[in-house]
């Protein structure tokens, strides 16, 4: 393998930005070239490809979003638009390409690496919501994030007596309303992995009310629906002040944590490693702190799930 490409692609992530650094230097550290592809697939698609020195990655570490932008891009998703895009890669005489985003963008990956192009995906979101790894790229960022938010919240939570609906992202997984309401002490999770019974919720809401609790934190996944619907109707239910608050886009943006720089640094290199090696249609992620790779088929069948026993643990703590 002489030249390879790196994309991202899909929603954007904190930690993005280390993940193409360590692409672009363990290539040229084993002399390869490496050319950034712009925008995604569409970028793939429209050729707007440039080759990337050492010096091209250089002061980007510690930034959010991503370097090489990200797009949607649906006419990828036609058999027509993936020989487009491969069209483009043999012009500029790309080998292999290193894709990092979220399961949509490894669907296009894995369409390339059938049609012969080898492709290693990396996961990239802050959703948490790729089975076949602990942790995804920016999810640590988001986290942090929304700690952050609802530590301010709280605040102004006691100094009012409010009860607090806060919605978070995630898309259809539970991870970052679950670690949040953990590391945040928050009365109630809402995850789409599990159907909390809503009489529970009022319930436990007025137990701690009588109880003398100030105020009340309710911490809803977007995959459970409108935050906004859930505390109308905690609201009728209780009678107690209620205030919603949507965190919405402030989750994805920010400097990455050091925890997503050196998980972006490791899994992006081993990436390089493995594609080099002549390996193709691999996920690469980590467990139990070590790197691994898998079939990227396998892991698209797979369905993600929140840790049951920290879903557990976050309802004993919070009676
Ligand atoms: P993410 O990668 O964050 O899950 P998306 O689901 O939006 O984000 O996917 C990103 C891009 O990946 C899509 O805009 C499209 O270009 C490509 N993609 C998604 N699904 C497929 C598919 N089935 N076949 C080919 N390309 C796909």
């Amino acid at each position: 393998m002489k030249k390879i490409g790196v994309l991202t692609s899909g929603g954007d992530a904190p930690g993005m930005n280390a993940a193409i650094r360590a692409v672009v230097r363990k290539a040229i550290y084993h002399d390869v070239e490496v050319y950034g592809i712009k925008y995604g697939y569409q970028g793939l698609i429209e050729g707007n490809i440039e080759k990337m020195e050492l010096g091209s990655v250089g002061d980007i570490i510690q930034r959010g979003g991503t370097k090489l932008y990200s797009a949607r891009c649906e006419e990828f998703k036609t058999e027509k638009g993936q020989q487009k895009g491969i069209e483009q890669l043999k012009k500029h005489g790309i080998d292999g390409l290193v894709v990092i985003g979220g399961d949509g963008s490894f669907r296009g990956a894995e369409k390339l690496t059938e049609k012969g192009y080898p492709c290693i995906g990396v996961p990239g979101t802050i959703d948490n919501d790729i089975p076949g790894t602990d942790f995804t790229i920016g999810f640590d960022t988001a986290l942090n994030t929304i700690i952050e938010a609802i530590d301010k919240i709280r605040d102004t939570a006691t100094s009012h007596e409010r009860t607090y609906v806060i919605e978070v992202m995630g898309r259809d997984a539970g991870d970052l309303a679950l670690w949040a309401g953990l590391a945040d002490g928050a009365e109630t999770i809402l995850v789409p992995e599990r159907n909390e019974d809503f009489e529970d919720v009022v319930q436990r809401l007025k137990r701690g009310h009588e109880r003398g609790k100030k105020h009340s934190i309710i911490i809803v996944a977007e995959g459970v629906g409108s935050g906004f619907d859930f505390g109308q109707r905690i609201k009728e239910a209780t009678d107690l002040e209620t205030r919603v608050t949507v965190l919405g886009h402030t989750q994805r943006g920010g400097s990455p944590t050091a925890a997503d720089r050196v998980l972006a640094s490791r899994l992006g290199a081993k990436a390089v490693d493995i594609l080099i090696s002549g390996k193709a249609g691999r996920m690469v992620g980590i467990q139990n702190n070590k790197l691994v790779d898998h079939d990227i088929i396998e892991v698209l069948d797979q369905k993600h799930s929140i840790d049951m026993e920290m879903y557990q643990l976050s309802q004993e703590l919070s009676i």
